[in-house]
């Protein structure tokens, strides 16, 4: 790669940055910025480099979609038990289950899935604390981590100001939502998603990347939006093979509740 194909760390940062561009990279360059990322380690970066703040998606009002699930759906959370999850090394899950709803146990750590998935549908019911505690990525911040890699984020977005691709129904640290649907703290909020695992060849090179289809309380914050690749707080995403994986939800330390989990092999 030549020099000017091949800018220094810094400059593809200032991108990166910068949002209008953003979806404006050729993948030529955006694999450009990911090898040049490679060559700082991940720990050394910055984590405010990939944090868009602008533009805001739109508030809107909106009310949460509480469906059944169909009768093809496997129940991950039915309100009376987490016999489907498990803590990340097997331990049986230790959230509060009461009143039709599961809680973070601040400092138990993530919960998955016995079960993987590749393709899927998964209905999701969640609800940050009506007690506002703190604020920004401090405030009801949980998150649904698809095949345990890829994250669609639960935050209190309702009146909190944060980075917009880490925001509720961010595709965190990659794509803000179309618009901000986000319930009031303390109220219940509907995440539909349809989620298109990542192909990799018998090499274990990417062949498709993963796609997220995403509708907060019935309206459309994702569509068909590329993941780029694995979730990182530091530095750019690169996708490594992987095959079936979990549901995973993600312990940030808030209280955050779900319920009424389903979800459809596709
Ligand atoms: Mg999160």
């Amino acid at each position: 790669m030549d020099e000017e194909a091949n800018p220094d760390y810094d400059t593809l940062m200032k991108q990166f940055h910068a949002p209008a561009s953003l979806f404006a990279l050729p993948m030529a360059w955006l694999l450009a910025l990911a090898a040049s990322a490679q060559q700082m380690p991940r720990e050394n970066m910055d984590p405010r480099v990939t944090e868009l703040w602008e533009p805001k998606p739109k508030k809107i009002t909106s009310a949460p979609v509480a469906q059944p699930a169909p009768s093809d759906a496997v129940m991950l959370f039915d309100g009376k038990n987490v016999s489907e999850w498990t803590h990340l090394k097997g331990e049986p899950a230790r959230w509060d289950v009461r009143d039709g709803a599961m809680t973070v146990v601040k400092g138990t750590g993530d919960i998955k899935t016995k079960r993987t998935f590749a393709d899927v549908q998964l209905h999701i019911e969640w609800r940050a604390p009506a007690v506002i505690e703190s604020e920004g990525q401090g405030r009801g911040n949980s998150g649904i981590f698809l095949q345990e890699r890829y994250e669609l984020q639960v935050l209190d977005s309702y009146e909190s100001v944060t980075y917009a691709n880490g925001q509720a129904g961010a595709i965190y640290k990659q794509s803000m939502p179309l618009v901000n649907a986000t319930s009031k703290p303390g109220e219940w909020n509907s995440y539909d998603i349809v989620f298109t695992a990542p192909r990799f060849s018998e090499q274990g090179r990417l062949i498709t990347p993963a796609y997220l289809t995403v509708l907060h309380n019935g309206v459309v914050i994702q569509n068909h939006t590329q993941v780029w690749g694995p979730t990182e707080y530091k530095g750019l995403p690169l996708y490594v093979e992987h095959g079936k994986a979990g549901i995973q939800l993600q312990d940030h330390g808030n209280p955050v509740s779900y319920r009424n989990i389903w979800i459809r092999d596709l």
